[in-house]
């Protein structure tokens, strides 16, 4: 059983990347944008609470994602493999997705980070925008959501870099090369198994 991050830049093709990987190795799929995106739209109490700081581009507070994510980790108590997406974004996060894989008795195996140069994010995103019309994607909020990333998520790689844990994969090129590769280190670290 193995457990990842999937890191990278908004637009970076983590979700792309995430359904094959599920397809292939059976991972639960956790994706706190996708459960924040799915609050706001259901119009929870923590959707109320996010709605404007997502709609700013901006990274929704520690407190607020940490809890949300250890509730979705309780809900799936018998999961074979986590595949975390967008999450962590920051080190404090980092360190309370390690705690919680501790207190299950399991562990973050590694994190495979897409590597796509800025220029490229926002062209991608910009084109993205046009096809889903995603709220979160309006030009205004573009600029933060890619500031935060190069400001504060970046800062997440080291953490996980000093530990050994980090692979980092050429993000621009063909989907299934990049799924490929991808998935040449999930097979080479995969020493206890696949998920399934
Ligand atoms: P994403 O689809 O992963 O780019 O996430 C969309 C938005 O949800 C982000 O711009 C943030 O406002 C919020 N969000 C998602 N994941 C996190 C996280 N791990 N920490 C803080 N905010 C997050």
């Amino acid at each position: 059983m193995i457990n990842l991050v999937l890191f990278g830049p908004p637009g970076a093709g983590k979700g792309t990347q995430s359904e094959k990987l599920i397809a292939k190795y059976g991972f639960v799929h956790i994706s706190t944008g996708d459960l924040f995106r799915w609050h706001t739209k259901n119009d929870t109490a923590l959707g109320k609470k996010v709605k404007e700081i997502m709609n700013s581009g901006a990274l929704v507070p520690d407190e607020i994602t940490i809890a949300m994510l250890k509730e979705e980790l309780d809900k799936n108590p018998q999961a074979k493999g986590f595949l975390f997406d967008g999450f962590p974004r920051t080190v404090p996060q980092a360190e309370a997705l390690d705690q919680f894989m501790k207190d299950n008795g399991s562990a973050i195996h590694f994190v495979i980070a897409l590597d796509v140069p800025e220029a490229e994010v926002r062209a991608r995103i910009a084109k993205r925008r046009t096809m889903e019309n995603r709220a979160d994607d309006e030009e205004e909020k573009l600029n933060k959501r890619i500031t935060e990333y190069f400001t504060k998520t970046i800062h997440v790689l080291p953490y996980y870099q000093n530990q050994n844990r980090l692979h980092t994969v050429q993000g621009i090129g063909r989907i299934e090369e990049i799924f490929e590769n991808i998935g040449k280190i999930i097979d080479r670290n995969s020493t206890t198994g696949y998920p399934k």
